[in-house]
């Protein structure tokens, strides 16, 4: 049984590339007569928006989307809201800790951040970091410790490649260390994603996740972490990015590129997945059509394989302006 599943983070509006990738998430589960889960990923707290989690709903509804598990409608998972999932991480947690994976952190972002010859890590994230707290003897261990500061707790990387076949991507080689030890629990005592992420996948045998090109390089960390704890880890497909007319990512400098906002001028949710599937190579024209439309001409091979620049044209239709 295919497992697929959408797993937005309510720290903003729901735009273009994610109802796109929301939009191919859903056919590749339904194509494959599978099940389609959402999940509400706002483990992070400070950063995400009640209100928004619930438009983000509604926005997926209107788009013509459903799902047999999630929130706002239950399932043999839940709950489907991460923030009240904080004990599933703790176990995983404490496992990850007793197999000895895990060591505590005490470099602050800025220490970090200065130690100018550290090799890129992920784009969001800054230098990758180069495991100072890793290399700590007991003795500095303690003497740290003392200073009263809580650690955050890394993951530690072994030495070797992670590699693996993504649907879209295609075969992909991380060298070993890429990416630098990661956040498995901040300093603040927030759950990283990459964490969260895992044990949510795999706790609701997710089979396949379909997402967007900027998380393929969290995920050698993610089946490092499959492997950590046990799980068989769900295969892979990175849809490419979306670009603005000026091949810049996708913005609100591009106008209306939120589903609030294209609602709010008039759109119906037609034109809106017809361009999406026009753009995903599932239709030779944008013409209007619902999801449940595009089921049978759905194929991942369609997809194409580089980031997608979105017309003026495009983005004029879904403001309203024909
Ligand atoms: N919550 C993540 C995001 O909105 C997606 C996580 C995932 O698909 O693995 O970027």
């Amino acid at each position: 049984m295919i497992r697929g599943r959408f797993a937005p983070t309510p720290s903003g509006q729901l735009h273009l590339g994610n109802a796109r990738t929301a939009l191919l998430a859903w056919l590749q589960a339904r194509k494959a007569g599978g099940r389609f889960i959402m999940r509400m990923e706002d483990i992070d707290k400070p950063r995400s928006r009640p209100h928004l989690a619930a438009e983000i709903l509604d926005d997926l509804r209107w788009l013509g989307l459903d799902w047999d598990e999630g929130p706002d409608v239950g399932g043999p998972h839940a709950p489907y809201t991460q923030s009240e999932r904080e004990e599933f991480y703790q176990a995983a947690l404490a496992q990850l800790q007793a197999r000895g994976y895990l060591y505590p952190c005490y470099c602050s972002r800025a220490e970090i951040m200065a130690i100018a010859s550290a090799p890129h890590g992920l784009a969001e994230e800054g230098p990758a970091y180069p495991g100072t707290c890793r290399r700590l003897d007991p003795a500095a261990l303690a003497e740290r410790a003392a200073r009263g500061k809580e650690p955050s707790l890394r993951f530690a990387l072994p030495d070797r490649a992670v590699a693996f076949q993504d649907l879209l991507a295609g075969e992909q080689r991380f060298p070993a260390g890429a990416g630098g030890d990661f956040v498995i629990k901040r300093a603040d005592g927030i759950i990283g994603y990459q964490l969260a992420v895992v044990v949510d996948d795999a706790l609701m045998q997710i089979t396949d996740v379909l997402r967007g090109w900027d998380l393929l390089d969290s995920t050698p960390r993610q089946l490092l972490l499959y492997q950590a704890l046990g799980y068989p880890a769900p295969r892979f497909a990175h849809v490419p990015l979306l670009f603005g007319p000026d091949n810049t990512r996708l913005s609100k400098r591009h106008g209306a590129v939120t589903l609030a906002g294209i609602r709010a001028a008039g759109t119906a949710p037609e034109v809106v997945v017809g361009h999406l599937a026009h753009i995903s190579g599932l239709l030779d024209r944008p013409e209007p059509v619902r999801p449940a439309d595009l089921v049978a001409v759905f194929d991942l091979d369609r997809i194409p394989r580089e980031p997608v620049v979105l017309s003026e044209a495009l983005l004029a239709s879904l403001s309203g302006e024909h």
